[in-house]
């Protein structure tokens, strides 16, 4: 027999916004119920050092800060479901997903929070050679290199804080990046470039990743000037792809309002999607901020926003009887 849950409010997400979401949504007496996903914890569980999240004046962990905004969530009564939703049908009344377990859900309100997962560059060796040598997560990863040579692709503050991770593990890391500017922040570009073990190449790209198929195995990049045109070989032993991320809403694609990158459309200044009942918090609904801190106030706002669409819609059941 299937299962079959209902709950006033489903949460689809275990990042920093899904669990804000649970402890305003736990705190109003909704009893809601979150699904975690296939990483519960989120992207915050593929950082090592953060120090931009307020309340923490040392610095603290992300898989930690993630540990504790679950327990949380789960002290104030928020049900937390291990379980990847895998259908959803907005169309229903009440919202109907079905989870990778088999088990069915209903929900009035529905609080998206699906995050954002990594960007590849597309090239076909890059596919061949992933979880072979090639990764975008250095501190899933690094560990693999210790000693060894490798290259991080990208330049915004995760290229930047994969390059500086890996220089402690590597022997030695080539920054690899389109133009002649990073677009990280300052206060990390300067211990970029006050790191003796990191080279940074400058308006080069990654044309082709080389490597051995007995075993599968990374051996070296072919590197592109973006410039010249210019290819030059270097032998290195990983590649860390770094180029930013893509919104987690493929599962809403034809259902829900979203911008051509995916992003989830929401009404300004509010979480609110163009289906009534509908939120979106957090990366997959936010290509300017992405921060953790971020998400977490949107995760606030989409509870904040979902308790009163049901004492609205109550209400009217009410005044209907
Ligand atoms: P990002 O800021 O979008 O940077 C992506 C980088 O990859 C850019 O330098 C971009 O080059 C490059 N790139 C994109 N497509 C490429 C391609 N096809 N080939 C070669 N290079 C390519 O992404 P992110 O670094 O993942 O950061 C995402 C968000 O999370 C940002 O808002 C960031 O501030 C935030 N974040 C914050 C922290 C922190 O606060 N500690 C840590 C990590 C991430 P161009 O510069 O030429 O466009």
């Amino acid at each position: 027999m299937t299962a079959k849950r209902h709950a006033k409010v489903v949460i689809i997400g275990s990042g920093p916004a899904g669990y804000t979401a649970g402890i305003y949504a736990a705190r109003a007496m909704l009893k809601p119920l979150l699904i975690e996903g296939i990483t519960a914890g989120g992207q915050m569980t593929t950082t090592t050092d953060v120090e931009n999240y307020p309340g923490f004046a040392d610095v603290i962990q992300g898989p930690w800060l993630m540990d504790q905004m679950r327990a949380q969530a789960a002290h104030v009564g928020t049900e937390i479901i291990a379980d990847h939703v895998m259908e959803a049908d907005l169309k229903r009344r009440p919202f109907w997903l079905k989870g990778d377990s088999g088990t069915e859900y209903t929900a009035d309100t529905l609080i998206i929070a699906t995050g954002a997962k990594a960007r590849y560059l597309g090239l076909p060796s890059e596919e061949r050679f992933k979880g072979y040598g090639v990764s975008a997560c250095a501190t899933c990863d690094g560990f693999f290199y210790r000693g060894k040579k490798v290259i991080v692709v990208g330049g915004g503050n995760t290229a930047v804080e994969e390059a500086i991770y890996l220089a402690n593990i590597a022997e030695q890391v080539l920054l690899v990046h389109r133009r002649a500017a990073l677009r990280a922040e300052k206060i990390l570009q300067e211990r970029l470039f006050a790191n003796k073990k990191i080279e940074i190449l400058w308006n080069t790209e990654l044309a082709e990743v080389l490597g051995t198929e007995h075993p599968l195995s990374v051996t070296g990049a072919k590197l592109r000037s973006t410039l010249t045109g210019e290819i030059v070989e270097v032998p290195v032993d990983g590649i860390f792809i770094a180029i930013g991320h893509d919104p987690q809403s493929e599962l809403f694609k034809g259902q829900l309002e979203m911008k051509s990158s995916g992003y989830i459309v929401t009404a300004p200044h509010s979480t609110a999607t163009n289906i009534p009942g509908v939120f979106a918090a957090g990366d997959v609904a936010d290509d300017v901020y992405r921060q953790a801190v971020t998400a977490a106030g949107m995760g606030c706002m989409a509870a904040l926003e979902a308790e009163k669409y049901l004492a609205k819609i109550e209400s009217v059941a009410e005044a209907a009887e």
